[in-house]
C-alpha cells in the first residue's frame, strides 16, 4: 500500500497546479506545523509496565484552533497521522468552519485491553500531550476504537492537569458530559443532505433514486434510517458478515419495528444485516455478497464502511451513476481514476463526512459560549453549512472541468492560502 502522506501530497500538488498557488504558500502546506512522539506507559492489570507509542500531529491552524480525532489502532503510522491531520485542514476548509486540521493515534489492540487498562492509557495520552491541547489551542475527538467515554475521561484527567473546567478541550463527549445534541448521526446527516444536492444536480426524484450501502454501523445505519425517511429507495445494505438486496426497498424502521415486537425480520435486517442471510432467496429479496454490493447497478453508491473497497480490482466493475464517500478513504488513488475515466460523479469523502466534524465544531462552539442548542438548531446550522459547501464544491468542479475531489481540494486549499501571511 503506497504511503498515506505521499498520497496526501500528491493531492495537494494537483490542486496547488490547478490554482497556480504561490509557491511559498505551496511549501508551507507541505509540512505539518508540528508532530509530537511520544511514549505511554500503562500498569497492566497484572502489574507489569507496558509501553505504548502515540502521536499527535497538528498541520495547520491558519482557519481556527487545531481540530482532529484520536485513533486507538494497532496499525497506526506517523505518516498516517500525518496524512490524517492534512485530510482534517482540508475538510474543515471545504466545509468552511473556523478550525484547523489535527490528528491523534496510540499503537494498541484496544481489544485486548482490559477497560481500565483503556482507562490509563487514555489518561496517560492526555499527560503527555496536554500542554499542547485545550480549547484554544487544539481540540480532539474521537476516531476509530475511541469513544464518548473515553472523550469524557480525557477531559478530566486534561481539566486535572490544568486545574480548571474547560470543556471545549475535546469534543465527542457524552450529552451529559457537554456533548452537542445530534452528534450521534450527524456524519449521516450530512451524507444526506450531499445525496440530496446531488440527486437535484442529476434531476432524480428520491422515489425513483436507487442506493446501495456498504457497511451498517455509526454511519451507515443512520443514513439507511434518514434516506428511506425522505423517500430514497434503499435497495441493498451490507455489513462485515454480507449483504441483502430487494429491489422493492428496504425499509429499517419497519425492520427494527418487527424485531421489537419478536416477528421474523424476512429480508429486513436491523443492527446487523447477518440476520437476513437466511431468507429465502425466492421473491425480490435475496442475500449478496460485500464485493457485489458495490457492484450493483443503482443510482447512488454509498461506501460506509472500511477504506480502499474500491480498487483496481474493481473499479471497472462499478455500475452505480454516483458515489458518496461516507466512509473515510474508500477509493484508492487508482481507482479514482478509472472512475472518473468512466464518467462515475464521486462526492469525496471530505465533503461527504464532513457533518461529523462540522457538529464537533458546534459542539466546541456551545461549550465555550456556555450554550446548549437543540436539536433542530443543531440540524438548522448542519443543512446550511453542507449544502453551501456541496454547492461550492460543484461550482469550483464546473469552472475548472474537474472531478469533484480535486474541487474540494481546491476550494479547501484556495480558502486556506487566502489567509497564509508570508
Ligand atoms: P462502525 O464501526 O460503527 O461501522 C462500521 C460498519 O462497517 C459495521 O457495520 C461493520 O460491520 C461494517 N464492516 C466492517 N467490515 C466490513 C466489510 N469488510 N464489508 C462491509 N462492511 C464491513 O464505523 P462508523 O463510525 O460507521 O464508520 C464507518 C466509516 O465512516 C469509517 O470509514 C469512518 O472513518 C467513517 N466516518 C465515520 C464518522 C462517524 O462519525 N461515525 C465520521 C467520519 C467518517
Amino acid at each position: 500500500m503506497s504511503n498515506p502522506f505521499s498520497n496526501a501530497m500528491r493531492q495537494l500538488d494537483k490542486a496547488a497546479d490547478i490554482i497556480n498557488l504561490d509557491k511559498n504558500i505551496h511549501e508551507i502546506l507541505k509540512s505539518p506545523d508540528r508532530v509530537v512522539s511520544i511514549s505511554i506507559p500503562v500498569k497492566m492489570d497484572n502489574g507489569d509496565i507496558k509501553v505504548f507509542a502515540g502521536f499527535r500531529s497538528q498541520y495547520n491552524n491558519t482557519l481556527g484552533v487545531y481540530k482532529g480525532g484520536i485513533r486507538y489502532h494497532h496499525g497506526v503510522t506517523i505518516d498516517e497521522v500525518k496524512a490524517l491531520s492534512f485530510w482534517m485542514a482540508i475538510k474543515c476548509a471545504v466545509v468552511n468552519i473556523p478550525m484547523g486540521g489535527a490528528k491523534g493515534g496510540v499503537i494498541v489492540s484496544p481489544k485486548e485491553l482490559s477497560e481500565g487498562e483503556i482507562e490509563r492509557l487514555s489518561r496517560g495520552y492526555i499527560q503527555k500531550i496536554w500542554r499542547l491541547i485545550g480549547s484554544d489551542k487544539d481540540v480532539p475527538a474521537p476516531d476509530v476504537y475511541t469513544t464518548p467515554q473515553i472523550m469524557a475521561l480525557m477531559r478530566d484527567e486534561y481539566e486535572k492537569l490544568v486545574g480548571h473546567t474547560d470543556p471545549g478541550v475535546i469534543t465527542g463527549k457524552p450529552i451529559e458530559n457537554g456533548g452537542s445534541e445530534g452528534r450521534s448521526f450527524s456524519t449521516a446527516q450530512g451524507g444526506v443532505y450531499c445525496v440530496d444536492e446531488l440527486a437535484k444536480k442529476m434531476n432524480w426524484v428520491s422515489e425513483n433514486t436507487t442506493i446501495a450501502i456498504q457497511g451498517y454501523g455509526n454511519a451507515g445505519s443512520h443514513m439507511a434510517r434518514i434516506l428511506h425517511g425522505l423517500g430514497y429507495k434503499i435497495v441493498a445494505i451490507s455489513d462485515s458478515k454480507g449483504g441483502v438486496y430487494n429491489e422493492d426497498g428496504i425499509d429499517p424502521a419497519k425492520a427494527e419495528q418487527i424485531k421489537k415486537s419478536g416477528g421474523r425480520l424476512g429480508c429486513y435486517c436491523v443492527g446487523t444485516v447477518c440476520d437476513i442471510v437466511d431468507i429465502s432467496t425466492d421473491g425480490p429479496c435475496r442475500a449478496i455478497s460485500n464485493d457485489e454490493i458495490l457492484e450493483l447497478d443503482v443510482d447512488i453508491l454509498i461506501p460506509a464502511a472500511l477504506e480502499n473497497v474500491i480498487t483496481i480490482e474493481n473499479a471497472d466493475k462499478i455500475k452505480a451513476k454516483t458515489i458518496v464517500e461516507l466512509a473515510n478513504g474508500p477509493t484508492t488513488p487508482e481507482a479514482d481514476e478509472i472512475l472518473n475515466k468512466n464518467g462515475v460523479v464521486i462526492v469525496p469523502d471530505v465533503l461527504a463526512n464532513a457533518g461529523g466534524v462540522t457538529v464537533s465544531y458546534f459542539e466546541w462552539d456551545q461549550n465555550v459560549k456556555g450554550e446548549h442548542w437543540t436539536e433542530m438548531e443543531v440540524l438548522n446550522k448542519l443543512e446550511k453549512i453542507m449544502k453551501n459547501a456541496f454547492d461550492d464544491v460543484w461550482s469550483i468542479k464546473e469552472k475548472y472541468n474537474i472531478d469533484m475531489r480535486t474541487s474540494a481540494f481546491v476550494s479547501a486549499v484556495e480558502r486556506i492560502a487566502k489567509k497564509i501571511k508570508i
